[in-house]
């Protein structure tokens, strides 16, 4: 049977006065949550939010999570009416395991992260909505200068702004041995990547963790406040969990993956819907319905350092952030990477034939007509060609364009484009209908 072991820590930094962050970790759940909004609703609405997950007790289905984050959501909203906490916020992440299913469900809102290490690769799953990573996401800045961006504590979401809230969800498997890594953005932007990857993976269990990696935030400057919460996967019946009792286990040299090779674009789930995206499994099954409530068109904010909220519009698209490294591989990852690579080149000519078939498609399932030759002729495909594919005849229709009208030779040289050959052909009878009675009149 899986269960987690974990630990939860939390500091306030170098800079700050208050700590606005909350972290908890129960044999339920782990979450971490950073207040926004001003000294007092920042922690306010931190606090609230956490109290709203330390009150499950027992083992949490993944709606049941999402039903959380959203309950969370309200209580903070409601409090938010409160004139001196007006503005308050906080983001989330959160995540429970699923024994039975040996499952995990994470969820997050803002720019707080959640983080797998699997056999020493540190794979990013959380996506954050965050000014920078919208930035990011449209090559306007590198990975890089989000570390440093002036703006990069700007949230796009947060629980608390709106009574409705939009929630990304991720279904992963686990196996013994992972562990999971939950923090506010006074690790990861106060920490490398990689210097996380190599701490998380080196550390003897997740309290060592949580202590040194918060150690490293504070002497990085601590220019903000510090949560962090690490926890492993354990299952007393597998042999890596039998043997590591036995001796010291080694595990191989840790390395940051690229992850943008096994990690899909993180798709979203809604609660209602169980189908779900899994980063891990090459890109599998995914969900893009991932949008919880509407809360569309008002802006959110993060608080900056002087607790003012700056404010942005909210048309963040959850896509793929990923951390890199160039660490050096050991060798039995080697092959890995080689099948790996084999899958990526696979997944290009699919798409490449995908595109191919579709442009075919495109190009020749339509009709128009058009003067050729002194007639009108009905052609399949588009007008002008797409790409290679040029429009061919289809039909002579024996009309002159003698006989036509100035108002249907204008018809006509508007290229008209038509779904069926029926269609086309019913148009043409409309100008010819026309031609013949026009001298009559
Ligand atoms: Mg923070």
């Amino acid at each position: 049977m899986l269960r987690l072991a974990g630990a939860a820590s939390t500091h306030v930094g170098q800079i700050r006065k208050t700590n606005q962050d909350r972290a908890i970790f129960t044999p339920v759940i782990g979450a971490v949550a950073d207040g926004m909004g001003g000294h007092q609703g920042g922690e306010q609405a931190a606090a609230i939010a956490i109290e709203t997950f330390e009150r499950l007790s027992e083992s949490v289905p993944k709606h049941r999570l999402i039903d959380t984050v959203r309950a969370a959501n309200r209580a903070v909203f409601l409090e938010s009416e409160r004139p001196e906490l007006r503005g308050m916020g906080t983001t989330i992440v959160a995540a429970v395991l699923h024994p039975d299913e040996r499952r995990l469900t994470m969820v997050n809102v803002g720019d707080s992260r959640g983080y797998r290490l699997r056999d020493g690769d540190l794979e990013k799953i959380t996506v954050d909505h965050s000014l920078v990573e919208e930035l990011v996401r449209q090559g306007r800045i590198t990975e890089e200068d989000a570390q440093t961006h002036p703006q990069r504590n700007i949230v796009t979401r947060a629980l608390g702004l709106s009574a409705e809230v939009e929630i990304d969800a991720f279904d992963l498997d686990v196996r013994h041995g992972d562990r999971f890594l939950l923090c506010s953005d006074g690790l990861s932007n106060e920490v490398a990547f990689a210097t996380i990857a190599e701490e998380l993976h080196a550390a003897e269990d997740p309290e060592a963790a949580t202590r040194v990696l918060v150690d490293l935030a504070v002497a990085g400057g601590g220019r903000d406040n510090i949560s962090v919460v690490v926890f492993d996967v354990v299952d007393e019946q597998d042999p890596g969990f039998i043997r590591a009792t036995a001796e010291t286990t080694r595990r191989p040299t840790p390395r940051a993956t690229a992850a943008a090779l096994d990690t899909a674009p993180m798709p979203a789930i809604s609660s209602d819907d169980e189908t779900t995206g899994e980063p891990d499994d090459d890109g599998g099954g995914s969900d893009d319905d991932g949008q919880e409530g509407d809360g569309r068109g008002d802006g959110d904010g993060r608080a900056d350092d002087d607790g003012a909220v700056d404010e942005v519009p909210r048309d963040a698209d959850p896509a793929a952030g990923v951390d890199r490294s160039t660490a050096a591989r050991p060798s039995p990852e080697v092959e890995r990477d080689r099948s790996r690579a084999r899958l990526v080149a696979l997944g290009v000519v699919i798409t490449f034939l995908v595109a191919f078939l579709g442009i075919n498609w495109f190009a020749s399932s339509a009709y128009f007509a058009a003067e050729d030759s002194g007639e009108v002729v009905i052609f399949r495909g588009r007008p002008g060609g797409i790409l290679w594919i040029d429009p061919e005849v289809e039909e002579r229709t024996g009309l002159e364009i003698d006989e036509l009208t100035p108002a249907g030779v204008q018809k006509l040289e508007q290229e008209l484009e038509w779904t069926s050959l029926e269609d086309a052909e019913d148009f043409v009878d409309q100008l010819e209908r026309v031609a013949v009675s026009e001298p009559e009149d």
